[in-house]
């Protein structure tokens, strides 16, 4: 029987949690869901179980990676037949040198490759190669962009656009750092000196906001790059896989020298690359200058997952794509339309499957106008949603899966049309 409280069984989870788990949460951006951190149970396809047994539509897919859907019928069997041979030879194996070939030939830059587990360990990889390779120091990050959480480049991220992203950073370690505008050509051009090393960047900046790059501006960038001999990164751990086959970059048509994936690579599984121009690449070669290590770097069952992704998304990318896409534009035209109706303005940007809705209602186009808005009215659409049985992330982002269908299109439809009418009733009252 359903108990009163929706939540209760997460909510008596999370009481638990706090007493031995820091924060309650294993990750903080989780400690941000209200009414409480949900605690799930089962997952497939579209869909999850909360520990109430609460169903939810889901649009957070694990921050991303489910781009197939959660375990997805291949990736499974993929992984079950590794089961059953090793979890890690320590050494090598028939499926690197596989997943290596398969993001060869799906991913326009990559002529040679290097596996790690997360993407905030491949940024690292892919810094050290840029300075090994060019033998010089500094990097350009941009502002609002995200490339992880470690110490080196957890700065001016979404949220907190100026200085250090957390507390306990230290500093030294993102002192050769320089801070730039995106979208600004001449900003970069006043930056980009002698001793610069690498430009990196997310080609769409979809973690603070899925903002598209100005026309021309990334061609610019390639050129000046290139002229300045800098190497041009793209941070693909969100847009690899998920934009289109070949990431933002085969979209865009812009070649960056060194990629990072991530998240969709392992379809759920712990798995990311660097991948760039072999010239580039050739310093974390075996016998080159670059140490590029970890225990777990192309772990078998990692790599037979994404071996299976890859091969699927390969196989199948003309029916994916553009059904990725019509998904993504249908949720969110259903979301604006309903919370529209109900007054309350909705704006989705949205890029391929990748998604960033706000309660706005002019366009929200650049780092400043998301940081200038009340970010409460759509956490509480997020949490009525939830009541609805829609599970969204609370700061905005929106991801859909070759899992969803129309039906959960639908659902989503009607959800929203109840959560935004209470949302709008409760922010009226305030007013
Ligand atoms: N780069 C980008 C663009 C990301 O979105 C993320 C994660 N959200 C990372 C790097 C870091 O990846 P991970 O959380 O796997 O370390």
């Amino acid at each position: 029987m359903m108990s009163a409280d929706r939540y209760a069984a997460s909510r008596a989870q999370h009481v638990r949690a706090r007493r031995s788990l820091a924060g309650g949460v294993a990750t903080a951006f989780r400690s941000g869901q209200r009414p409480v951190p949900i605690s799930f149970e089962f997952a497939r396809g579209a869909h999850l179980t909360d520990v109430d047994g609460n169903e939810y539509v889901d649009y957070a897919l694990a921050f991303g990676p489910m781009l197939l859907g959660h375990s997805p019928r291949a990736v499974l069997d993929a992984v079950e037949d590794q089961l059953g041979r090793a979890l890690g030879f320590g050494a090598s194996h028939l499926l690197e040198a596989e997943l290596a070939e398969a993001v060869c030939r799906t991913v326009p830059s990559a002529e040679l490759c290097a596996f790690s587990s997360t993407g905030s360990e491949a940024v690292q990889v892919a810094l050290r190669i840029a300075r090994a390779a060019t033998g010089r120091t500094r990097i350009i990050k941009f502002r609002g962009h995200y490339h992880g959480w470690l110490d080196s480049v957890h700065v001016a991220v979404p949220g907190r656009l100026q200085g250090p992203g957390t507390a306990g950073q230290d500093a030294e370690a993102a002192a050769t750092l320089k801070i730039c505008e995106w979208n600004d050509l001449a900003a970069l051009e006043a930056a980009l000196d002698q001793d610069v090393a690498a430009i990196i960047m997310e080609p769409v900046a979809v973690n603070g906001g899925c903002f598209m790059p100005q026309p021309g501006y990334l061609e610019a960038v390639r050129a000046l790059a290139t002229q300045r001999g800098a190497v041009l990164v793209f941070d693909e751990v969100i847009t690899g896989y998920r934009v289109a086959l070949g990431g933002a970059q085969a979209r865009l048509g812009v070649t960056p020298d060194l990629t990072i994936l991530g998240k969709a690579l392992g379809a759920g599984f712990p798995i990311s690359a660097v991948c760039g121009r072999s010239d580039v690449m050739e310093v974390a070669s075996t016998g080159g200058a670059v140490a590029h290590v970890g225990t777990f770097n192309a772990n078998p069952i990692c790599a037979s997952a994404a071996v299976a992704a890859v091969n699927v998304l390969e196989r199948n990318e003309s029916e994916i794509y553009p059904q990725l896409e019509a998904t993504c534009s249908a949720v969110s035209e259903a979301l604006k339309e309903e919370a529209g109706e109900q007054g309350l303005s909705l704006t989705v940007n949205s890029f391929g499957a990748a998604a960033h809705a706000f309660v706005a209602v002019e366009p929200v186009t650049d780092f400043d106008s998301a940081a200038a808005l009340d970010p409460e009215p759509y956490r509480l659409f997020v949490m009525e949603m939830l009541a609805e049985g829609v599970h969204m992330i609370p700061r905005g982002l929106l991801y859909v899966s070759t899992a969803h269908t129309q039906a959960d299109v639908d659902f989503t439809r009607q959800a929203a049309r109840r959560a935004a009418g209470r949302v709008a009733q409760q922010l009226s009252v305030r007013a």
